[in-house]
């Protein structure tokens, strides 16, 4: 399990994150839903080890983590943000990104890279006829999928997907997803999907979480039962999540 205990972090006066506590469960999907603003991206780098807390702590199974061993366990916890176009390199192929954490971070020889890219465009559903062409030459939903592989690459036992979903179009945002809800199932890998998208919550969680203003205001274990949302602002996040399907006759 990743867990957040006790999390504070500020940038100069500003508290992006309150004293906030949470659990990434192996073999699940956790989401934590909030507005812009609220600190969910603060919340994904230091769970992500990339940022360390002020306060609190960071728990990589049962382990605390310090700046040193954030460095060493990086691998495990991958991060796979919102711009997968500002993420990637465009002058590399696409195999050339995939290649790069295989070789880099597990030392996989030629042959051994070649097999596993086969294997992780079959996961992400990415076209292997397209390894070949730069970045730079791919599709926005390509490029996604590219991401996650590259990110599924690294062998993590935690993936955050940080509104990795917000800027595709319905389609092939509920294409992706559907996708990444059956390979979770076929993984040991924990997944923590970060979004202002109650929709997307609905549909992939296992557990929810809500933030606003820094803080962990709400946590939701079955998120089938929507209904049972206490605060007055996590209501309203489903009345407008509500609101969106009768407006689109859904
Ligand atoms: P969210 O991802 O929910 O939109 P963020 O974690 O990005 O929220 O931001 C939370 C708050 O922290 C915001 O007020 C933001 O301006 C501030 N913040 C985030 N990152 C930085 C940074 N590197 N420097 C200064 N302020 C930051
Ligand atoms: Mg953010």
């Amino acid at each position: 399990m990743l867990k957040a205990e006790n999390v504070t972090k500020k940038y100069g006066q500003q508290t992006a994150v309150d004293d906030v506590s949470l659990k990434v469960q192996d073999n699940a999907v956790t989401v934590i839903v909030g507005e812009s603003g609220s600190g969910k991206s603060t919340l994904a780098r230091m769970l992500s080890l990339i940022e360390s807390p002020d306060s609190g702590e960071i728990i990589l199974d049962d382990k605390k983590t310090d700046r040193k061993s954030a460095k060493a366990n990086r691998r495990l916890v991958q991060l796979v943000m919102q711009d997968a176009a500002s993420s990637l390199d465009p002058h590399q192929s696409a195999r050339q990104v995939i290649d790069e954490p295989l070789k880099l971070l597990l030392g996989f020889d030629k042959a051994k890279r070649a097999k596993r890219t086969d294997e992780l465009c079959d996961m992400v559903q990415f076209p292997k006829d397209r390894l070949k062409n730069k970045v730079s030459e791919l599709s926005g939903g390509q490029q996604k999928r590219l991401c996650i592989a590259r990110a599924l690459a690294a062998e993590p036992k935690y993936i955050i997907f940080d509104e990795s979903f917000s800027g595709l179009d319905v389609t092939l945002r509920r294409c992706i997803l559907t996708m990444l809800k059956k390979l979770r199932e076929k993984l040991e890998t924990g997944f923590l999907i970060i979004t202002h998208d109650l929709d997307t919550a609905m549909y992939m969680a296992d557990r929810i979480y809500v933030m606003r203003f820094g803080k962990m205001i709400e946590t939701l274990d079955d998120p089938k039962s929507f209904l049972d949302f206490k605060e007055n602002y996590s209501k309203e996040l489903v009345r407008a999540a509500e609101y969106k399907r009768q407006a689109l006759k859904l």
